[in-house]
């Protein structure tokens, strides 16, 4: 009976289930039986993912640039991926803009709530400042020093530098498609073979994927309730509003301009992409981390999309690092009603500085929990609002970053379907593509 449920409904299954025992703890008070006993489950399931993303960005890029017979197709990728990725991130901008003015959640919030919260949290965004002051100190071009690595080995040690590996994959591919030695067929078949066998070992993970979403959700109500439950759900009672207008706004994203783009550009119907998507969603809910989450997305958009390994290998990598929607659209919302709760009108000039930075921003988060929130001190800086606000909006960040990583992994997804649509590189896959051709 198990085995012949499908994938995305033995992980929701276990979402369920562990929802289900974090209550029973806590309200039990054996909320140390979860951290010891369970949790560890879901940190295991969470370094699977982390231990295959390295390797299988290196193979499947290197496989798949080396694949592209002819150069001026991978730039031609390259450029209609990151104007994709650029467009939809200023669309999902400006929509949390428009919402957050319209709906103004910051300005019924309580004088002295807002003093309370600042105290509680003034110790939790000092180490935060801390990390972001230095990448202030850096110059403008800080970033393009950033994605040339010093040292590959180094630089595949740290999950946060994904950037640096794609580069040197890239470089890899390239130099292998350009030399002419049969010396080079060698490595060739090497690296296509190292990516068939990165792909089992996520068969692997993946099957362990409902035991690892419990313990996870399991772990994460614990922590999140604490010892106080009626305190939390006061909290929420609270920022209700600002979390209101984030999950508006992503919802928006997800089922209004997401399909437009499937529908316009690839001629897709946003049912069946979703479908293929959903065990790639309760991944990057249950995880938060669309870096955790790719091997998973990569699977899904090739067996379930038909997208060809040359383009997803490309897109989403790069995705997974520098489009982040849902990211996006939560900074923006939350520096404006940072801005409204401290009483701050902001002009239009400081609004339209907020869609620069908080692109920037959102291209310099890593796909891992809670970085969208340590950027956003950049888009407060930018725009001179108080960075102390973040204590405002840290409580809710988790579940809020939980959906946003939804998100993020969503539009990585769609681009490279439109992407791999428009180079003819998806293979026809039944019900799935109307083709406008
Ligand atoms: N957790 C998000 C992601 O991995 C990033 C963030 O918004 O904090 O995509």
């Amino acid at each position: 009976m198990w085995n012949r449920l499908p994938l995305w409904a033995k992980i929701l299954i276990g979402m369920l289930v562990g929802v289900v025992v974090g209550i029973i703890a806590v309200s039990t008070g054996i909320g140390w039986f979860v951290n010891d006993w369970i949790k560890p489950f879901g940190l295991i399931f969470l370094n699977l993912l982390k231990l295959v993303a390295m390797p299988l960005i290196f193979a499947s890029l290197v496989t798949g640039v080396s694949g592209l017979s002819d150069i001026t197709k991978l730039s031609r990728i390259g450029i209609k991926t990151i104007s994709y990725y650029l467009v939809t991130t200023v669309i999902a901008i400006t929509i949390g803009l428009l919402l957050v003015n319209i709906l103004k959640p910051g300005k019924s919030f309580p004088e002295e709530k807002r003093i309370e919260m600042m105290e509680m949290y003034a110790h939790d965004i000092e180490g935060r400042k801390i990390a972001v002051d230095n990448i202030k100190s850096d110059g403008p071009l800080q970033f393009l020093v950033d994605i040339v690595p010093e040292n590959i080995v180094g630089a595949a040690a740290n999950n946060a530098n994904m950037l640096q590996v794609i580069f040197f994959a890239i470089l890899f591919g390239l130099a292998l498609v350009i030399v002419k030695n049969p010396k080079v067929e060698v490595v060739k078949d090497f690296v296509a073979g190292l990516n068939e066998v990165i792909l089992k070992i996520i068969d692997f993970i993946m099957q362990f994927a409902p035991i690892g979403v419990m313990a996870l959700l399991a772990g994460l109500i614990v922590d999140f309730s604490g010892d106080n439950v009626s305190d939390s759900l006061h909290l929420f009672a609270t920022l209700g509003l600002y979390a209101l207008v984030v999950i508006g706004g992503l919802l928006f994203v997800a089922l209004v301009i997401y399909p437009t783009f499937l529908r316009l550009f690839a001629g897709i119907r946003f049912a069946d992409f979703y479908k293929t998507m959903f065990p790639v969603h309760l991944v990057a809910f249950s995880t938060s981390s669309s870096a955790a989450t790719l091997p998973v997305t990569m699977e899904q958009v090739e067996k379930g999309l038909g997208v060809s390994n040359d383009v997803a290998s490309f897109v989403l990598p790069i995705g997974v690092t520098i489009n982040m929607d849902g990211t996006s659209l939560y900074q923006a919302v939350a520096a404006v009603f940072i801005a409204q709760v401290f009483g701050i009108d902001l002009t239009l000039g400081q609004q339209l500085t907020i869609i620069l930075t908080a692109t920037l921003a959102s291209i310099g988060s890593a796909g891992v929990p809670g970085a969208g929130m340590v950027m956003l001190i950049i888009v407060l800086n930018a725009v001179g609002l108080p960075v102390e606000g973040l204590a405002l909006i840290l409580a809710i960040d988790r579940p809020l970053d939980m959906l946003r990583t939804v998100l993020n992994v969503t539009g990585d997804a769609m681009i490279s379907t439109i992407v791999a649509k428009t180079e003819r590189e998806i293979e026809y896959v039944p019900g799935m593509i109307e083709d406008a051709e």
